[in-house]
Formats: structure tokens, C-alpha cells, sequence
């Protein structure tokens, strides 16, 4: 990839088309668009403007109808299937609208079990899952399945799992949709922290005004198009 080294995502002329019956639908029309390390980015656009699909693309869950994606300076549509699936396992932390913890799984087990796909020792993996849900804030928790826990606690845990793989970029999409005001702001400042004091690189989407504002950048969508990318100081 010719660019520069803080570079770490880069999307160029992507576009993609759902089949949808006999019609094809439009969901992206030409995206271009660089993601640097400690990035605090939110994709903001009307339903429908194309942010899920943005952002399963740069998570390798979607592939191009045309276009090219580089993830850590590899091109992932040159990958093969085994080559995505580690990229996805090891370089990207997924947080999704619906929460999406293993329900039969303790808030332990499920921050755990990344790191069990990526055969981490027994002892290693317990003691960083711990540490992670203490500075999550949930401390205590540890062994509540996700039922007996809050909206907010849960998506606290799915961010720990995000992040458990020190992952090069974290995806949330639309984290904050099925929280009330106050635990959806604490989640902003939670990631915002893990943005500023360990470096970890977050791109999500949003309806939220709330979720913009504590945005450092702000990529504007509509109808599959980036309409603006704004920086902000800190
Ligand atoms: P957003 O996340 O901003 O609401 P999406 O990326 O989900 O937008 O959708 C962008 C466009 O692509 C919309 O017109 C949507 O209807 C369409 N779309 C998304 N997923 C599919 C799919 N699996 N099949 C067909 N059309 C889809
Ligand atoms: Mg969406």
C-alpha cells in the first residue's frame, strides 16, 4: 500500500450493489476513504445511507462489488478465505446494535472466548478477561450471564470482547441504538478513553446527535456517498 504508515484502513473506489429480486440496489457508490491509528470516527447519515454496509466491509464481512480495501497495509480482496478469517479474528473488534453476547455464556466466558479462538493459554486468557471487565467498569459482574445483566453492562462486555484481541481497529455500529441517554453516554466515554489512553482505533455509526458530539471525526453519509469528513480538535 502506497501510504502512510498511520494509515491503517484504506478504501478506494468501493462500491456495492445488493441484488435485490431484479433489482440492484445501490448501497455504495464509490467510496474513498483513509482510517488512521487513533482515530475516533463516526459515520452519521438517514437509514438506508449505507453505514452497516461500510463497515462490514472494512470488518471483512462484506466484500467489494467493486473497489479496493486494505486492512493493516494487506489488500483483502487478495486474501484467501483463511487469510479474511484471521484478519478478522486477530485485527477487527465487531460491536453490533443488538449487543450479540453468547447467551449461555458468563460476561467472563464471552470476553474469553475470542481469545480461545486464538489459542491463548487457560491462565492467561482469565487473567486478562478479568482485568478487562474491571477497567470496563463492571467489575463483580464477571459471572452474569448477559439476561442478568443492563443494556449498558452488556454492550460494556461486548466492548471488552471487542477489544480483548488488541485489535487494530474496533467497528461499533450504531452501539448506543438500544440504550437509554445516560448509559449510551457512558458508553461514548468509555471507548473515548480506550481511544485516548490506549490508542484504540474506533470507527461507528450513528443516529445519535449525542454520539457525534463526542466524536473527534465526523464522515457524513447519503445515499451510499461520503457527503463530508470533518476533523475536530480534541
Ligand atoms: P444504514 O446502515 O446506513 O442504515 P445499510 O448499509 O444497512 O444502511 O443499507 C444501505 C442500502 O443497502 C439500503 O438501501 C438497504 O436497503 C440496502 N441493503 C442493505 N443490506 C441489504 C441486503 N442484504 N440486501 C439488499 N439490500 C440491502
Ligand atoms: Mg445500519
Amino acid at each position: 500500500m502506497n501510504a502512510r504508515a498511520d494509515v491503517i484502513v484504506k478504501l478506494e473506489q468501493i462500491t456495492r450493489v445488493y441484488q435485490q429480486d431484479s433489482v440492484a440496489v445501490n448501497a455504495l457508490g464509490g467510496i474513498d476513504l483513509e482510517i488512521q491509528r487513533g482515530d475516533f470516527a463516526v459515520l452519521v447519515g438517514p437509514s438506508g445511507s449505507g453505514k452497516t454496509t461500510l463497515l462490514n466491509l472494512i470488518g471483512g464481512l462484506d466484500s467489494p462489488s467493486a473497489g479496493r480495501i486494505w486492512v493493516a497495509g494487506t489488500e483483502i480482496g487478495r486474501m484467501s478465505r483463511a487469510e479474511l478469517s484471521d484478519v478478522r479474528l486477530r485485527q477487527i473488534g465487531f460491536v453490533f446494535q443488538e449487543f450479540n453476547l453468547i447467551p449461555v455464556l458468563s460476561a467472563l466466558e464471552n470476553v474469553e472466548f475470542v481469545m480461545l479462538l486464538q489459542g491463548m493459554s487457560d491462565a492467561l486468557r482469565r487473567v486478562r478477561s478479568f482485568a478487562l471487565l474491571k477497567e470496563l467498569g463492571l467489575a463483580g459482574l464477571e459471572h452474569r450471564r448477559p439476561a442478568e445483566l443492563s443494556g449498558g453492562q452488556q454492550q460494556r462486555v461486548a466492548v471488552a470482547r471487542a477489544i480483548a484481541a488488541e485489535p487494530i481497529i474496533v467497528l461499533p455500529d450504531e452501539p448506543t441504538a438500544n440504550l437509554d441517554s445516560k448509559a449510551g453516554a457512558a458508553l461514548m466515554d468509555l471507548m473515548r478513553r480506550l481511544n485516548e489512553e490506549k490508542g484504540v482505533t474506533f470507527v461507528f455509526s450513528t443516529h445519535d446527535a449525542m454520539v457525534v458530539e463526542r466524536a473527534r471525526r465526523v464522515i457524513r453519509m447519503r445515499d451510499g456517498r461520503i457527503e463530508s469528513d470533518e476533523r475536530r480538535a480534541a
